[in-house]
């Protein structure tokens, strides 16, 4: 089944039916120029922008009264690994920097993780973001324990189970400890295996229209963790499919010394050796560069997801999100695996971005429109995706909208500031390719609290351990 048919199948509207516009009317604010009045939704997509004092040019069917909301395109969430939400706060890896922390969770991981306890960590997360105001999610899935084959397509039934758009990121390992790397040897594959599964993937799921469901990205994990030939060989592989590459990159120091002592050089120099210096990359965290690499990725248009959370939770450093732009990389924003996040809300993720990015510019460098701009357009331009990320006509209709109700926004002034400033976690509206996926504050359909005991009943296997 082509990923188009199987949205068409799953809820997704493929085929034109009768001529439906909604205005979604009158919000507190909107993050859009020129729509003082609210955004005319018909077919899936931005059919018009409703200036201060206008009215749609064109009769509308529905209207949606959005005096208590604001109003921002739906968040976008570059970097995750929604299988770690099954060892959060695990007591093997808190307080631990990269290294040690994955020196930590991979047995666990590798020992327990299974088709089921996947799947319902996938539904967990996905839910998580889409009520924290997500639209589109990508999963840098990376671990394959034996009976794991069909991740990626279980978690394309998740995300269409609840109408959202996914980028399946067909991660890898394949260097274990022994063989110079950090994985652990029951979370690799053979290179040949994992090639032939992400033409699979690739083939089933991707779909490279406009307003697409699904796509699908390769990642090999890390330069630590798979060997040059996955690398170069993956990168042939994207060329041929069309599909856009994703990995780690210089997250911590210790990665820095790996890259010298078995590269004898810098992880940017390796990435170009391996032939991922291009437009068709993003890069998980992009820390620890210097200004001759940040010139390097800019100029390549190589992106960046930007994971404030994880950066601190991990003590790995500050992104250098502001000269990364300037010199022409995308920088979008990730919430990272919930073992080292350990939530999945993207946009307390923003918040965290305002505030880690403070510690590095002026207050004046980096405003809340600047965290906005990382959680939705820029988000966008990490995944390749034209369509998405901003609120204007001919765009898809991806909304988030919040109320300024709980006490922690009593007497804000700007409406939009106050979504940062004051930590709005918790959407009460979401819209996707025009349907609404999240009501008063929750995913018609979903039972929270039954997939919150399933999911936690799932974790105690990965607890036990210790
Ligand atoms: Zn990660």
């Amino acid at each position: 089944m082509t990923a188009q048919a199987f949205a068409q199948m799953s809820g997704g509207r493929t085929t034109p039916g009768p001529k439906m516009r909604t205005w979604i009317k009158d919000p507190i604010a909107i993050l859009a120029d020129g729509a003082a009045r609210g955004v005319v939704v018909e077919d899936g997509r931005i059919a018009e922008l409703v200036g201060p004092g206008a009215a749609p040019a064109a009769p509308v069917q529905r209207t949606f009264d959005a005096s208590r909301h604001v109003v921002v395109p739906g968040l976008i969430n570059t970097h995750h690994h929604m299988f770690q939400t099954l060892t959060r706060a695990h007591p093997a890896a808190i307080n631990k920097e990269l290294f040690a922390w994955l020196e930590a969770l991979f047995p666990i991981w590798s020992k327990h993780l299974g088709p089921e306890s996947f799947r319902l960590a996938t539904r967990l997360a996905l839910t998580e973001l889409l009520m924290s105001g997500c639209t589109t999610v990508s999963d840098h899935q990376y671990l394959y324990p034996p009976g794991l084959d069909a991740a990626m397509d279980i978690q394309a039934e998740e995300a269409a189970a609840l109408g959202m758009r996914i980028t399946l990121t067909r991660g890898a390992l394949n260097l274990t400890v022994e063989e110079g790397g950090n994985a652990v040897a029951g979370s690799v594959q053979d290179t040949d295996v994992i090639l032939a599964d992400c033409e699979r993937v690739a083939a089933r799921w991707h779909d490279r229209s406009d307003g697409a469901m699904t796509q699908v990205a390769f990642a090999p994990c890390a330069p630590f963790n798979v060997t040059r030939r996955l690398m170069v060989e993956t990168a042939a592989l994207a060329e041929r499919c069309d599909c856009r590459l994703h990995t780690h990159l210089a997250e911590t120091r210790d990665e820095i010394d790996y890259c010298r002592e078995h590269f004898n050089c810098r992880p940017v120099d390796y990435l170009e050796e391996v032939g991922w210096l291009n437009e068709r990359v993003w890069l998980a965290h992009g820390i620890h560069f210097n200004d001759e690499e940040v010139f390097r990725l800019g100029r390549r248009r190589v992106g960046v997801s930007h994971c404030p959370t994880s950066n601190m939770v991990l003590a790995s450093g500050q992104c250098r999100t502001r000269e990364l732009e300037a010199a022409g990389s995308p920088v979008g924003l990730g919430v990272d695996g919930s073992a080292s996040n350990d939530n999945s809300n993207l946009m307390e993720a923003a918040r965290h971005a305002l505030m880690i990015n403070r510690l590095t510019y002026d207050a004046a460098r980096v405003t809340h429109l600047d965290a906005l701009r990382w959680a939705t357009a820029g988000s966008a331009r990490c995944l390749g995706r034209s369509d998405i990320g901003v609120i204007a006509p001919g765009k898809q209709a991806d909304l988030a909208l919040y109320t300024l109700d709980e006490l922690r926004f009593s007497g804000a002034g700007d409406p939009l500031a106050a979504l940062i400033l004051c930590g709005a976690h918790a959407a009460d509206r979401v819209m996707i390719k025009g349907e609404w996926r999240l009501v008063d504050g929750a995913p018609p359909g979903v039972d929270v609290a039954r997939l919150r005991a399933a999911h936690g009943q799932a974790a105690l296997a990965f607890l036990r351990e210790m």
